[in-house]
C-alpha cells in the first residue's frame, strides 16, 4: 500500500507573503479532533500515514509543543519531519520556542528577505516583518542554529537584495555561524509561477536584469532558463503532460476540509475532493488513479500545444523548466475554468 503525507491547515498563517505558492487563504483554527477523524478517513487505505498539523506556518498554534508530540503520536508507522522551517513569528514573541527547536533537533531554519525593510514588510503583507526576520536571526544564532536566509527577487526589489549583501556583511553572519560549525547561507531565486505569486509574473525578473553581484547566490543559475528558452524547449519536445501518482502521496487540506495533491497551488480546478462531503473509499480511488478534475482536463495536452496558446517567445522572464510546465498547465486551467 501507498505511503501516505496529510499536510493540514489547521492553524493557518501570520504572514500573507506576496510569493506564496500555496495561494492566500483566511485563518481558521479548525476544530479539536480534526486530526484524528482525518486519521481515521484514511486509515482503512493506507498502512503508513505521516500528520502535519501545519501547511503553511509551522508552530504557529499556542501550544506548538503539544501539537508536536500529538502530530507523532497520531502518525501510523510514519513520523514528521522538522526540516528547515520555523516561526519567525513566534520566534520573536516566544522566548521558549528556540529551546523548543533545540530540543526537537532543528540545526537550521529558513527566513525570507525581499530586501530591506519597507520592502521585506511589503512583500510578507505584515509591517515590521523585516525587524523581526533581523531579530529572529540574532536569536537563532545565539542558541546555535543557523539562519539560511532565501530572498525572492522581481524588478522591483532588484537592487535591494544586492544590499541585503551588506547587512549580511555587517551582521557578521558567516562567521558567526562558522563559531559554532555550522554555516550561514545566502541564496536569492525568482520562486516557482504558482499561487499569489502568478500576479508576480509582469515584475518577473528578466534573466539580463538580475544584478551582478548576485550571481554567485543564486539558486542553480546554470539551469535557469528564459520563458523564450522554455517555449523553444517545449515547442520542440510534444511530451505530453502527466502527473503519476507515486509511492509516497503528499494531500495538502484546506481549513474546509478540500483535498489536493501538493505540487501546486491549492485552487478551484486542483480540488481533488472534500472530506466531509465525499465519500473515503471514492476519494482515495481518484486520488491513486489521479482521477480529478485537473489531470483529466490536462492529460490529452501537450506542451507544445499549451506553450503555442500561452507562450511568450520574446520573454526573457526566468523559469526553471519544471515551474514553466507548471506556470502553463494552471494557465490553461484557469482558462478552463473562466
Ligand atoms: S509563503 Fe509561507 S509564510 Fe508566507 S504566506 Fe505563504 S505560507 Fe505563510
Amino acid at each position: 500500500m501507498k505511503k501516505l503525507s496529510l499536510v493540514v491547515d489547521m492553524y493557518g498563517c501570520p504572514n500573507r507573503c506576496k510569493h506564496c505558492w500555496l495561494g492566500h487563504m483566511p485563518n481558521c483554527k479548525m476544530a479539536d479532533k480534526t486530526d484524528e477523524f482525518l486519521i481515521e478517513y484514511f486509515k482503512p487505505y493506507f498502512e503508513n500515514i505521516t500528520y502535519y498539523s501545519w501547511l503553511r506556518e509551522p508552530d504557529y498554534c499556542d501550544d506548538y509543543r503539544q501539537r508536536w508530540m500529538k502530530d507523532n503520536e497520531i502518525s501510523i508507522q510514519g513520523r514528521p519531519m522538522r526540516f528547515e522551517l520555523a516561526s519567525f513569528y513566534r520566534l520573536v514573541r516566544d522566548e521558549e520556542y528556540v529551546k523548543f527547536l533545540k530540543e526537537v533537533g532543528v540545526k537550521k531554519v529558513q527566513l525570507t528577505f525581499f530586501g530591506l525593510e519597507t520592502m521585506t514588510d511589503f512583500y510578507i503583507g505584515r509591517k515590521n516583518a523585516y525587524n523581526e526576520l533581523l531579530l529572529a536571526t540574532d536569536i537563532l544564532i545565539s542558541n546555535g542554529i543557523a539562519p539560511r536566509w532565501q530572498a525572492f527577487i522581481f524588478e522591483d526589489n532588484k537592487n535591494e537584495i544586492v544590499k541585503l549583501l551588506d547587512v549580511i556583511d555587517k551582521q557578521n553572519l558567516y562567521e558567526r555561524c562558522a563559531s559554532f560549525g555550522e554555516e550561514f547561507k545566502f541564496f536569492v531565486h525568482a520562486g516557482s509561477c504558482d499561487g499569489e505569486n502568478v500576479k508576480q509574473y509582469p515584475i518577473r525578473i528578466q534573466k539580463e536584469n538580475i544584478p551582478k553581484q548576485l550571481i554567485p547566490y543564486y539558486w542553480e543559475y546554470d539551469n535557469i532558463l528564459e520563458e523564450k528558452e522554455c517555449v523553444k524547449l517545449l515547442l520542440e519536445s510534444h511530451e505530453k503532460i502527466i502527473f503519476e501518482t507515486s509511492e509516497d502521496i503528499v494531500l495538502n487540506i484546506s481549513n474546509d476540509l478540500d483535498v489536493y495533491f501538493n505540487y501546486t497551488h491549492m485552487t478551484k480546478p486542483w480540488i481533488i475532493g472534500n472530506i466531509l462531503k465525499d465519500d473515503a473509499k471514492e476519494l482515495v480511488r481518484k486520488i491513486v488513479e489521479g482521477d480529478t478534475y485537473a489531470l483529466n482536463m490536462i492529460r490529452n495536452c501537450s506542451y507544445s500545444e499549451l506553450v503555442k496558446r500561452y507562450g511568450d517567445t520574446t520573454s526573457t522572464k526566468v523559469f526553471t523548466l519544471d515551474d514553466y510546465k507548471m506556470y502553463m498547465v494552471n494557465r490553461y486551467l484557469d482558462d478552463c475554468a473562466n
